[in-house]
């Protein structure tokens, strides 16, 4: 493909909650373009866009897939992401390289909590959508009912594309609007674009396709209506219709290719002939073989040795990727996921849909598989940054981050398959953090055995909940010298990693206040040391106080169960706003915390006989008294245990850094 004749490119995410039928979708799209015979099925083990052999066994996705084919002179980048809540980090990720999206509800089950959660990122990311009304030939379709449940919870402004007949007894079949219809579709286009609604006045209502179609384009660009096909992927109908209406009013991709490179890399593969590969979306410029290119986040040079584009779950080569692209990346073995090549400023922002709230640990089978365990963790934090792996070695503990316990079964299956290891993980439990409860401030003379010399006091003081971290020094330069000023404000961070609690210390703000270097004795390193020292010295002082994750929850269910509900939400030290009561549901909002509801929609599909739903974000830490929350010991050697902690330093520095 040479870049003069590039074709347009449509970079779509199919997005949804778990068994609405993305990927059924996604397969009837590759066989509707002529891509394959014959579309696979991911209940079968058969999908082409499932790519791990857990997936295929148990026909559910974990990894965004991706995919391309060509639909009337569009290239389509297809990617297919994870529905359930426990991967949606990944779907987070994927949200950064898509134009548009596509999505998947069912004509049966209507918004479900994972739908709710997409389409808020999808809100927040500004992203284009079309909506594929799923299902409709199944028993309880009833397409009406859930685009008035659309147009009353997400959006007012959708507009239908087709009509689905005879739905919910088998017998389906797609028709196109009649006049009327037409007519409504076309008025709510006119009154997004005041020239248009002039001409549909003067024109009585009759406009062409040519007239009002790229207002409608316009529109759903800039999310002021919305799309809404009807369909069964099963049986293949409406499958044409959602790649026109792709085609027709989703944007193009960017297509700047003589700008200079700028790209993000959204996820990490490993492939056993490649070694590590990295999935790229560009938004401007190219890439070719051999290129050098700016890694921007890692501030180092990547050289790229061969390029793939992903077809059908195969890797192809590719001489090159321009603008809009998305293409993997081999040669750059120390990348990690986000990381921005070339220019930052045409790269979206990422954004975050969710992070892991719970940690287990993980332990072998086998005691003598320790290592290999601890390697194959680390593989799978540096693809999914999110597990966050933590290998406590005086311990010999192996911990990660996860969403929720279906990952932990996945993580088995992985460890299982593709490195041959067993494993067990630990019950989850809820990630606190601390923060300090009052001022206070921390002080450390590290000058002791020589050769050595740093001498820092900082001040430390509580910040509002959600601020983080601020860090400021008000030492100057002859007294610290810059170098080492430096090495303390790149320590801060793992400094707070543990406070006195056990915890991740946030919400405060710490002033390095008073310090000195010595011209002879101070060497690199020194000021690291007594950052953790005079930190932690500096929290026992303040005192900390525990915070625990928070969610913000919305719970629908039929009336008569609301005092139970209320009783609940109290029960688990919950709050909420008067609940409001609409055709014999009420809807009930507030904030929990995550450690007292984490069995709750379970208990709430009891208690109402399985007609209450529930629906929950995060909603940030907040303050928490000691016997609502856990304390750890300090993992490792504590810096408080100051003559070990000194040994243990200058053993590290002997064994690994000379
Ligand atoms: P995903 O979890 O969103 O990827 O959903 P799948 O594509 O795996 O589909 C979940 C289940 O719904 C599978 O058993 C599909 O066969 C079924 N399914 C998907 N599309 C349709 C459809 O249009 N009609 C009917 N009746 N079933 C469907
Ligand atoms: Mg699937």
């Amino acid at each position: 493909m040479t870049m003069s004749t590039r074709p347009r490119i449509r970079n779509v995410g199919i997005l949804a909650h778990v068994d609405a039928g993305k990927t059924t979708l996604t397969e009837a799209m590759l066989h509707v373009s002529g891509s394959i015979a014959e579309a696979g099925r991911g209940d079968k083990g058969t999908s082409h866009s499932d790519g791990l052999d857990v997936e295929r066994r148990r026909g559910i996705s974990v990894r965004a897939s991706s995919l391309s084919f060509d639909w009337r002179e569009v290239h389509f980048q297809l990617i297919d992401t994870p529905g359930h809540v426990d991967f949606s980090a990944e779907v987070e990720r994927s949200l950064r390289v898509l134009d548009g999206a596509v999505l998947v509800i069912s004509a049966v089950d209507g918004i479900q909590t994972q739908t709710e959660t997409i389409w808020r990122a999808l809100e927040a990311r500004g992203l284009p959508v079309c909506i594929f009304l799923n299902k409709t030939d199944s028993v309880g379709a009833d397409a009406a009912a859930v685009v008035a449940q659309l147009k009353a919870e997400f959006s007012p402004d959708l507009v239908w594309l087709n009509r689905a007949v005879g739905e919910g007894d088998g017998g389906v079949a797609l028709i196109d609007l009649d006049d009327a219809e037409w007519a409504e579709v076309i008025e709510a286009v006119a009154a997004t674009d005041e020239p248009l609604l002039d001409q549909w006045l003067a024109h009585d209502g009759d406009l062409e396709a040519e007239q009002w179609q790229p207002v409608l384009a316009d529109a759903v660009a800039d999310r002021r209506l919305f799309p809404v096909v009807c369909g069964a992927a099963k049986s293949g109908l409406g499958v044409e219709a959602v790649l026109d209406a792709i085609v027709r009013y989703l944007p193009d991709a960017p297509a700047a290719v003589d700008a200079p490179l700028s790209a993000v890399v959204f996820r990490l593969d490993h492939d056993a002939k490649l070694g590590r590969v990295a999935g790229v979306r560009l938004f401007a410029g190219k890439i070719r073989t051999r290129d050098r290119l700016d890694n921007v986040t890692a501030a180092r040079q990547e050289q790229v040795t061969q390029i793939k584009r992903m077809r059908l779950g195969r890797y192809e080569d590719s001489p090159e990727l321009g603008a809009g692209d998305i293409g993997f990346l081999c040669g750059l073995p120390e990348v990690r996921i986000g990381d921005i090549l070339g220019d930052p400023s045409a790269v979206p922002g990422g954004y975050t849909l969710s992070a892991p709230l719970l940690s287990v640990q993980v332990t072998p089978d086998d005691a003598a598989d320790f290592a290999p365990l601890a390697a194959a963790l680390q593989q799978l934090s540096s693809e999914d940054p999110h597990l966050d792996f933590r290998w406590f070695q005086d311990e010999r503990e192996l911990h990660v981050r996860i969403m929720g316990t279906v990952q932990t079964e996945i993580l088995t299956e992985i460890l299982q398959t593709r490195f041959g290891l067993g494993a067990q993980f630990s019950a989850a439990t809820v990630i606190y953090k601390e923060t300090p409860a009052t001022a206070g401030e921390g002080a450390e003379s590290y000058t002791m055995p020589k050769p050595c010399w740093a001498i820092v006091r900082f001040e430390l003081e509580p910040a509002p909940r959600g601020s983080g971290i601020s860090y400021r020094s008000q030492v100057g330069k002859s007294d610290i010298d810059p170098k080492y000023q430096n090495e303390i404000a790149n320590r801060i961070a793992h400094a707070l990693e543990q406070g006195p609690k056990g915890w991740e210390v946030s919400d405060l703000s710490i002033t390095l206040a008073e310090g000195c270097h010595h011209l002879l004795h101070s060497r690199p390193g020194d000021f690291k040391l007594a950052t953790d020292m005079a930190i932690l010295k500096g929290l026992v002082a303040t005192e900390t106080k525990l915070l625990e994750p928070m969610l913000a929850f919305r719970i629908r269910a039929p009336e008569q169960y609301i005092g139970k509900v209320t009783g609940d939400v109290v029960g688990m030290r919950g709050s909420f706003e008067p609940a409001t009561i609409d055709s014999g549901q009420f809807t009930l909002t507030g904030r929990v915390p995550l450690a007292t509801s984490m069995e709750y929609a379970i208990r709430l599909s009891s208690v109402t006989g399985g007609r209450g739903a529930l629906f929950t974000s995060f909603d940030g830490y907040q303050d928490c008294l000691p016997e609502q929350g856990v304390e750890r010991a300090y993992k490792g050697i504590s810096p408080l245990d100051r003559a070990k902690y000194i040994l243990w330093w200058r053993g590290a520095i002997t064994d690994s850094f000379r």
